[in-house]
Order: C-alpha cells, then sequence, then structure tokens
C-alpha cells in the first residue's frame, strides 16, 4: 500500500506497510529506533492515559498558603517537639529522595525505553519529581529551617543515608551503555523499574506520608499536610505507570522472569521494608498523640504486600492487615479521585483533549 502526494512537479511515495512494520517494533526497550520520536499510533495506550492524568493534576507549591504551619512551627505551646522532628525528616528525607527518582528517570528508564509515549510520560514524571522537590524548598523555605540542616541530614542521619544508598547504588550501575538484548541486563532494567516503582515510590514513601497526614487529621501543619496530599496522589500515578512498564516489560521479555529473578525482586523488597522500619523508628522514637509506631511498621508490610501483588509476586507477610483504614482510605488509588474533588477541579484545564484510548489511534 503506497500513497503518492504530487506537489508542484515533485512526487512524494509515502509507504503504508513500512509504517505499519515500524509500529509492529514498538516496544518497551529494544524497539524501532526510527520510531523515537513518533507518538503515533499509540502502542503503550496506558501511557498516554497515565500522561493525561498527571497534567490534569498540575499543582504549584505557592498556592498552598503556609501561614498557620509558621505560627504553629514557632509555637512551643501548638506542636510537640517530636511533631517538628517529623517534619524534620520529612523535609529531610524528601529533599533528597525526590530528586534521586527524577534523575533516574531520566538518566536510566527514560533513556533506556524506545517507545516514544513512554519517553513522553517519563519526561511528565520526571517533571512532577521537579515540583515535590520544589515544594521541600517552599516549605524549607516558609518555615525557616536552615537549609544546611536540611543538607546535613542527608549526611548525617543514618537511616536516610541508608535508604538512599539502596536506590542509588542499583541506578548509577545502569548509566552507561548496557546491551539491553542479554538477559542479565534486562533483568538489571526490571529490577531498577520494580525498586523505584514499587518499593521506593511505593513503598519507603509511604512511612512518612502516614506520618504527616497523622498531624494534617489533627490540624497540625496543614499547608505541609496539603503538599503532601498533591504530592501523594502524584506518586500513586508514578507507582502506576511503572508498574505498568514492568508488567509489559516483563511480557515482551519472558526470559526476564525466572524463578530466582522473582525471589531476587522479594529479597529487594524486603530490604526495602526493613530501612524503611529503621527510618521510622528514627522518625518516632517514642509514640506521639495520635502516632503509633507499631502501627505505621505494620502499615509498610500491608503497603509492600499490595505493591508485590500488583507485580504477580507472593508477599512476604501473609495476609497483612491495615492497622491504618483512614489512611487507605486517603491513599487508595481510586478513592482518591474523590478525596481530592474539591481542589483538583481548580488546577483542571477545561481543554484537555479527550481521545479515545483504543485502537483508532
Ligand atoms: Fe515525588
Ligand atoms: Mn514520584
Amino acid at each position: 500500500m503506497q500513497k503518492s502526494f504530487t506537489v508542484g512537479n515533485k512526487t512524494f511515495v509515502l509507504d503504508q506497510k513500512k509504517a505499519e512494520q515500524a509500529f509492529q517494533e514498538k516496544r518497551i526497550i529494544n524497539g524501532r529506533e526510527s520510531m523515537t520520536f513518533n507518538l503515533l499510533p499509540l502502542k503503550y495506550n496506558w501511557a498516554y492515559e497515565i500522561y493525561k492524568t498527571m497534567k490534569a493534576n498540575h499543582w504549584e507549591p505557592e498556592d498552598v498558603i503556609m501561614n498557620r504551619d509558621i505560627e504553629q512551627w514557632k509555637d512551643e505551646g501548638q506542636v510537640s517537639d517530636i511533631e517538628r522532628w517529623i517534619i524534620m525528616m520529612g523535609v529531610g528525607y524528601f529533599s533528597a529522595a525526590e530528586g534521586i527518582v527524577g534523575d533516574n528517570i531520566l538518566h536510566v528508564i527514560r533513556e533506556k525505553v524506545t517507545a516514544p509515549e513512554l519517553k513522553l510520560v517519563l519526561g511528565r514524571h520526571a517533571h512532577e519529581e521537579n515540583v515535590h522537590a520544589d515544594s521541600l524548598l517552599y516549605m524549607i523555605s516558609s518555615l525557616g529551617i536552615n537549609p544546611h540542616e536540611c543538607e546535613a541530614m542527608f549526611e548525617d542521619i543514618p537511616t536516610i543515608v541508608k535508604k538512599n544508598e539502596f536506590v542509588t547504588r542499583h541506578s548509577y550501575a545502569l548509566r552507561n551503555d548496557v546491551d539491553l538484548t542479554i538477559t542479565e541486563n534486562k533483568q538489571k532494567f526490571a529490577k531498577n523499574v520494580f525498586l523505584f516503582g514499587q518499593c521506593m515510590e511505593g513503598t519507603q514513601f509511604y512511612g512518612m506520608f502516614g506520618m504527616i497526614l497523622s498531624l494534617y487529621r489533627q490540624n497540625k501543619f496543614r499547608g505541609i499536610g496539603e503538599m503532601f496530599r498533591y504530592t501523594l496522589r502524584d506518586e500513586s500515578n508514578h507507582i502506576e505507570l511503572l508498574r505498568n512498564l514492568f508488567m509489559d516489560l516483563i511480557e515482551e521479555n519472558p526470559d526476564v522472569w525466572t524463578s530466582e529473578f522473582k525471589e531476587d525482586l522479594r529479597s529487594t523488597m524486603a530490604e526495602a521494608i526493613e530501612l524503611e522500619k529503621e527510618f521510622i523508628s528514627d522518625c518516632l522514637p517514642v509514640d506521639s498523640i495520635g502516632l503509633s509506631k507499631t502501627e505505621f511498621l505494620d502499615y509498610i508490610d500491608y503497603i509492600a504486600s499490595r505493591r508485590l501483588e500488583g507485580v504477580g509476586l507472593e508477599p512476604l507477610v501473609q495476609n497483612a492487615q491495615n492497622p491504618l483504614p483512614w489512611l487507605a482510605e486517603m491513599m487508595d488509588i481510586k478513592k482518591e479521585q474523590n478525596f481530592f474533588e474539591g481542589r483538583v477541579t481548580e488546577y483542571q484545564k477545561a481543554s484537555s483533549l479527550e481521545i479515545e484510548s483504543d485502537d483508532d489511534l
């Protein structure tokens, strides 16, 4: 099938068959390079759908009012030392973590995938990590926290150092040219996608999300809580994006999915859980009002089980129960839409284009 266009004395012939073949060769990895910037026709519809959802969720840190948070931060009578420490640990951990995720998305994942719709949504993902990093800058400067203190936390709080090292060591190894036709290298890449999506963003972010939202529920640091709610909504999309990417990668590369590899991923999650539990213990050396350390530790087992099941892996703890049902309500991806309903609309652009996600694209 060929179509020719004649313009003046020139004729251009377009070969539909060749274009269709290029489309057939769209892949998560090792796809046809000539398709690099050609979004249509879409093969990974879910990627474009998530991209549209992400765009509609746009938010700006500076739109959040911080007056009350500033007042509480300065007044000994309004919040306790432990509550202030949780905020310090939150800004200390996330200031580094958001950047680490964004950097890995750009320099490892987006770099290695070959389908353009994946590059599109991953570019948005990296942008959102910038917004999150910027929100922490806004929190730090609003509260008047010394930025050097925040920087020092990356180096001086061992549980933060360990959480960061756990993810960066799996990222730097993949920054050079890696031959992704070799099973072992494909597994390294798949592990990176699993580690960042399910272990880090999906599990290791949730101890702090839980603690900050517990404070929010008690009307403490509502501005910070609001920013974390927006961040959490974004993270839900990131986890789902990287979960879909992982599942399609496995489907296209069944050689990756060996029983040894599955066990490797489960033990990686076990390590993530251990590090997160140590981190929570540093955030909450003693229980505080409405904040029970044991409940947060159990919550991590629960959320990690959900992440493992989400990618078809056996959970590490059988029948883990959710000790914080109110938190599940806030964090449930499907319910989140209602949870945020009030504010989301303010940021939604009325012009967002409706495109059918099916085969016609
Ligand atoms: Fe983030
Ligand atoms: Mn994220």
